[in-house]
């Protein structure tokens, strides 16, 4: 990324000129505020699930194919000044947006926690379509429901499984080679959480192709697990470990350096700033 600040899970490049965005800036540029941007757009704002090359968006939902200038819009295609997905003429959209801006900032919508979303804030988390503990928020930031709630994010109770379940994990054949179709039609009992899975044909064909056991888990399960390999969203201010005597940005064995690093202090890895880290690796 270039000139970009507070961004997460950016995976394209280029990006430039981007803040306060999460997901992930193909060719992104002069994103704010968003959740799903990129694929040539440029001038998104306080918008989600934007897909398409697009310039100049504000407020808007759900932008999967080629549009400009919009404001509060949702899906809408190939379409230029439209408001509320309303269409208006060049003029007529430049002469009502800063009155709505204006107006946004006049009568701000004020959640039921008080907080207050004037033109520049993204949307309210109340008005989430989806519940705190149901999004990717809560792999990385888990909060009780009672944290939950007290912050003002919505909360979903689990729902209760009506499938039969037909086999339990430890049940199953060890060997890939002794499993034929007819577990497609099996309900499997996760090891871990109790909860009911399926296989679908092209994952039971990918795992005989490949020779890979069935899963014990539920689908869930094996996300969490996967999440757990990764270091956490968490920095940590430490200072380079490097015992070298004969790096050139330091004398003796011991660098000074300071940093951020997403590696705990009582995790095993020896931790190097950036120099002694080139010194060494490449
Ligand atoms: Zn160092
Ligand atoms: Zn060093």
């Amino acid at each position: 990324m270039e000139d970009s600040r507070y961004n997460q899970f950016v995976f394209y490049k280029p990006a430039r000129d981007c803040y306060d965005m999460t997901f992930w800036g193909q060719n992104a540029t002069r994103i704010y505020e968003c959740m799903g941007a990129g694929d040539s757009q440029d001038m998104i704002k306080f918008s989600f699930d934007c897909w398409a090359p697009a310039i100049n968006i504000e407020y808007s939902y759900h932008i999967v194919s080629p549009n400009k200038n919009l404001f509060g819009c949702v899906g809408l295609k190939n379409k230029e000044y439209c408001i509320l997905n309303k269409q208006y003429t060049k003029e007529e959209y430049e002469e009502m947006l800063p009155k709505i801006k204006h107006h946004m900032n006049e009568m701000p919508y004020v959640d039921k926690k008080g907080i207050v979303y004037k033109y520049g804030e993204f949307f309210p988390s109340e008005i989430s379509l989806f519940a705190y503990n149901e999004s990717l928020a809560q792999s990385y930031f888990p909060l009780t429901q009672e944290e939950i709630v007290e912050k003002g994010f919505k909360w979903k109770d689990k729902e209760e499984s009506k499938h039969a379940i037909t086999i339990k994990a430890k049940d199953l054949p060890d060997d890939i080679a002794d499993v034929d179709d007819s577990i497609l039609n099996a309900v499997i009992e996760c090891e871990v959480s109790k909860r009911a899975f399926k296989l679908t044909p092209a994952e039971y064909q990918f795992y005989k192709t490949m020779k890979i056991p069935l899963p014990r888990l539920y689908p869930d399960e094996r996300h969490k697990n996967r999440l757990a390999k990764q270091n956490p969203m968490k920095l940590w201010h430490r200072t380079c470990m490097c015992n070298q005597e004969n790096h050139i940005n330091h004398t003796g064995k011991t660098c000074k350096e300071e940093f951020e690093t997403s590696y705990a202090p009582d995790r095993p890895e020896i931790i190097y700033c950036e120099k002694c880290y080139q010194q060494e690796v490449i």
